[in-house]
C-alpha cells in the first residue's frame, strides 16, 4: 500500500518539477524591463521620450521612443491621468503619450505569480485525499458504500432453475406455485380483491434448498432475481444498511415483477436482547428500513420479498406480521424418499456405472441435507476421476459419503503395530456391544482409518428414518458408546485417549435423558435447566439452572449410575463373546475395513 503512495507522490513531483521548468523558460524569453521610479517616468514625459503606457491595476508598463522598455509602479487607488495632474505635468505633453488601460494581467502573470505558492497546497491535498482512500480500503468500494450489494440473476435457457430441479419438497412447491402465479398474473387476484402477499419466510436448517427454491419460483415465474445476505447489510457504519435496502427496493421496483431474496434474514430481523456481537442500533435501522420499504409497496408494485433463516425461533416477531412475512414455508431435512429423489436430481449430467444403486445411498445417508447429498455425488464423481475410471461406481460414492460424513481418509497418518492392535479392539468392541443388544441400528462399516480426528470408527445406520426415540434406545446407545472404553480396559488393562470422544458423548446422552427427557424415575417427569440459546457462534448454550443444590448432586448421581450400568453390559457382552470379538479384530488387523454383510458373516460360522 505505501508503495502506490509512493508512486503517486513521484508523479506528482514530476508534474510539478515539469511545471516549474516551463514557467522558468518563458520568463528567461522575456526580456526584463529595468524599474523606474515615477519621478523618472514624469521627466520623461516631460521630455517628450515616452511612446506607450501600458496600465494594468498598479503597474505601469513604458514603451520609450527609443524602442527601450521600462516599468513603475503608481498606486492601486489613483489612475494615471489623477496622478500625472497632480505632479503637475503640462497636459498638451501627456497627450502625445498613447495610454492604454489593462484591466486583465493575463494568465501568465497569474500563472508566475500564484502557481508556485498554490503547488505545495495541491500537492498536500493530494496527497492528504490518497492517504483517505488507502485508509478506506484502497478499492473502489468506498464510493459506493450505501449502495446495495445484491446480485442480479437474471436466468435464462438451459440454466434456468425451475421447480424440475428441486427434488422433494412437495407442500413447499405447491405453496410457492401460488407465488409464481401472483408474479405471473397479478390481475387475476387483485380483481377478487385479494391482497398480494409482500413477504415469504423460507425456515429450514443449512443446505435444504432454501436459496434453490427461491431461486426456482423466479425461474418458474420468469422474472429477475435480487439476492443478498443478511449479514452483507451490517457493515460497521450505522445507516449503510439502511441506505443499502433502500437502494435495493429501488432497484427491483425498476424491474418489476421480480424477487427479493434475503438470505440470513436472522443476522438483521433478531429479536432485541438475542445474540452478542454486532451494532444493535444498525440491526435495528436495517429492519426498520426493509418492514417500512415493504409496507409501503403498493399492491400494484410486484415484487415479491423471499427470506430465508435457519433459525426462525429468535426472530422479531415485527417481520412476521400480517402483511409483512406472512407466508411461511418450512422445509425438513429430506427423508429417505426425498433423499433418493435429489440424488437423482444431482445424477444428471453424471454417467454412472449400472452398479449405481442410489436408493441404497439414500438408505445410508440419514441427517443428510440436500447440499450434503449434492457433495456425496460430486466428491464420488471426483474420486472416480482420480482413479481414471469412465463412469462413477457405487464404490467411489459409499466411499464419499464418509468423506463428507467424517472428513478425508488420512492414509498417511500412519498407526504404529500397537496403536493399530488397540484401535482394532476399541472399534470391534463397538460393534460387538452394538451386534448383541436387540435396540441398537445394526452396523453398517467398521475401520481402523483414520479419518478427520478419529483413529478408526463404527457406523451404525437406521433401516429407516427415526422420529421417536425410546429409553431402551437409548440405554443400549450408551452401551455401545462405552464398548470400545471396555474392550481397551479388558485387553490392554488400561485405557487410551482413544475413548475420550465417546465418553464425552456418553456424558451427554446420559444427562439429556435425565434433563430434558424425563427418562430417569428417581428424578421424574420434568425438565432441568433453562435453555437459552445464545446466538454466539450459532450453537452456544447457556443453561441456567432452575433446581436446587441437592437435586443438582441427584442429576450426577444419576448420570455416573447409568454410565457404570451401561459399562457393566458392555463388558459382560464382551467377555460373554471373547471368541467373536478376537475374530473381528483380526478381520480388522488383516483388511482394515469391514462392510456389513462381511461381519454378519462373522457371527453365522
Ligand atoms: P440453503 O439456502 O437452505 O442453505 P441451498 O439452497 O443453498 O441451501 O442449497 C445448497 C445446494 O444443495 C443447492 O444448490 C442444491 O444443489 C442442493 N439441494 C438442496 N436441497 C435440494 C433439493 N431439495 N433438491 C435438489 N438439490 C438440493
Ligand atoms: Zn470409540
Amino acid at each position: 500500500m505505501s508503495k502506490i503512495i509512493l508512486k503517486n507522490f513521484l508523479i506528482f513531483l514530476l508534474i510539478f518539477l515539469v511545471i516549474a521548468a516551463l514557467f522558468s523558460t518563458y520568463n528567461a524569453k522575456t526580456e526584463k524591463p529595468a524599474e523606474i521610479g515615477l519621478e523618472k517616468l514624469i521627466s520623461q514625459i516631460e521630455n517628450q521620450e515616452v511612446k506607450e503606457i501600458i496600465v494594468k491595476n498598479s503597474n505601469l508598463e513604458i514603451t520609450l521612443l527609443n524602442g527601450q522598455k521600462e516599468i513603475t509602479k503608481k498606486e492601486s487607488t489613483d489612475s494615471l491621468s489623477t496622478l500625472l495632474k497632480n505632479y503637475n505635468v503640462d497636459p498638451a505633453k501627456i497627450k502625445q503619450v498613447k495610454i492604454d488601460v489593462k484591466e486583465d494581467e493575463g494568465w501568465s502573470f497569474w500563472a508566475v505569480t500564484i502557481l508556485p505558492i498554490l503547488i505545495p497546497f495541491i500537492i498536500i491535498a493530494a496527497f492528504i485525499y490518497l492517504m483517505m482512500r488507502q485508509v478506506q480500503g484502497a478499492n473502489t468500494k468506498a464510493m459506493s458504500f450505501g449502495q446495495s450489494q445484491a446480485r442480479e440473476l437474471k436466468q435464462k435457457g438451459k440454466d434456468k432453475i425451475t421447480f424440475k430441479n428441486v427434488a422433494g419438497c412437495k407442500e413447499s412447491k405447491e405453496e410457492l406455485l401460488e407465488v409464481v402465479e401472483f408474479l405471473q398474473n397479478p390481475k387475476k387476484f387483485l380483481q377478487l380483491g385479494a391482497k398480494i402477499p409482500k413477504g415469504v419466510l423460507l425456515m429450514g436448517a443449512p443446505g435444504t434448498g432454501k436459496t434453490l427454491l427461491a431461486k426456482a419460483v423466479a425461474g418458474e415465474a420468469n422474472v429477475p432475481f435480487f439476492s443478498i445476505s443478511g449479514s452483507e447489510f451490517v457493515e460497521m457504519f450505522v445507516g449503510v444498511g439502511a441506505s443499502r435496502v433502500r437502494d435495493l427496493f429501488k432497484r427491483a421496483k425498476k424491474s418489476s415483477p421480480c424477487i427479493i431474496f434475503i438470505d440470513e434474514i436472522d443476522a438483521v430481523g433478531r429479536q432485541r436482547g438475542a445474540g452478542v456481537g454486532g451494532s444493535h442500533d444498525e440491526r435495528k435501522q436495517t429492519l426498520n428500513q426493509i418492514l417500512v420499504e415493504m409496507d409501503g409497496m403498493e399492491t400494484k408494485i410486484n415484487v415479491i420479498v423471499m427470506a430465508a433463516t435457519n433459525r426462525p425461533d429468535i426472530l422479531d416477531p415485527a417481520l412476521l406480521r400480517p402483511g409483512r412475512f406472512d407466508r411461511r414455508i418450512v422445509l425438513d431435512m429430506p427423508d429417505i424418499k426425498d433423499r433418493e429423489e435429489i440424488l437423482k436430481v444431482h445424477a444428471e449430467n453424471k454417467p454412472f456405472s449400472t452398479d449405481v444403486d442410489l436408493r441404497k445411498v439414500a438408505e445410508r445417508t440419514p441427517g443428510f441435507s440436500g447440499a450434503d447429498l449434492a457433495n456425496v455425488l460430486n466428491e464420488g464423481a471426483i474420486m472416480a476421476a482420480r482413479r481414471n475410471k469412465k463412469s462413477i461406481e457405487q464404490l467411489d460414492i459409499l466411499e464419499s459419503i464418509e468423506k463428507v460424513l467424517l472428513g478425508p481418509e488420512r492414509k498417511s497418518h500412519i498407526l504404529s503395530e500397537k496403536e493399530r492392535k488397540i484401535t482394532a479392539f476399541h472399534e470391534a468392541g463397538h460393534a460387538l456391544v452394538a451386534h448383541e443388544l436387540p435396540n441398537v441400528d445394526p452396523v453398517q462399516k467398521i475401520s481402523i482409518i483414520s479419518r478427520g480426528h478419529a483413529a478408526g470408527y463404527t457406523l451404525k445406520l437406521p433401516l429407516e428414518d427415526k422420529h421417536l426415540h425410546p429409553r431402551s434406545e437409548f440405554i443400549d446407545e450408551l452401551a455401545v458408546f462405552l464398548g470400545g472404553f471396555v474392550a481397551e480396559k479388558e485387553i490392554f488393562g488400561e485405557v487410551t485417549t482413544g475413548a475420550s470422544n465417546d465418553l464425552q458423548q456418553a456424558t451427554k446422552l446420559a444427562k439429556s435423558l435425565i434433563t430434558q427427557y424425563g427418562m430417569d424415575d428417581t428424578l421424574g417427569a420434568r425438565t432441568f435447566g433453562e435453555r437459552e440459546e445464545l446466538i454466539f457462534l450459532g450453537k452456544e448454550i447457556h443453561e441456567q439452572r432452575d433446581y436446587s443444590e441437592k437435586t443438582s448432586e441427584m442429576i450426577d448421581h444419576q448420570i455416573s449410575a447409568l454410565i457404570t450400568q451401561a459399562q457393566k453390559t458392555a463388558k459382560d457382552i464382551l467377555l460373554k463373546n471373547k471368541v467373536q470379538l478376537e475374530k473381528i479384530v483380526s478381520v480388522l488387523l488383516e483388511k482394515e475395513t469391514l462392510e456389513r454383510g462381511d461381519f454378519e458373516a462373522l457371527f453365522t460360522k
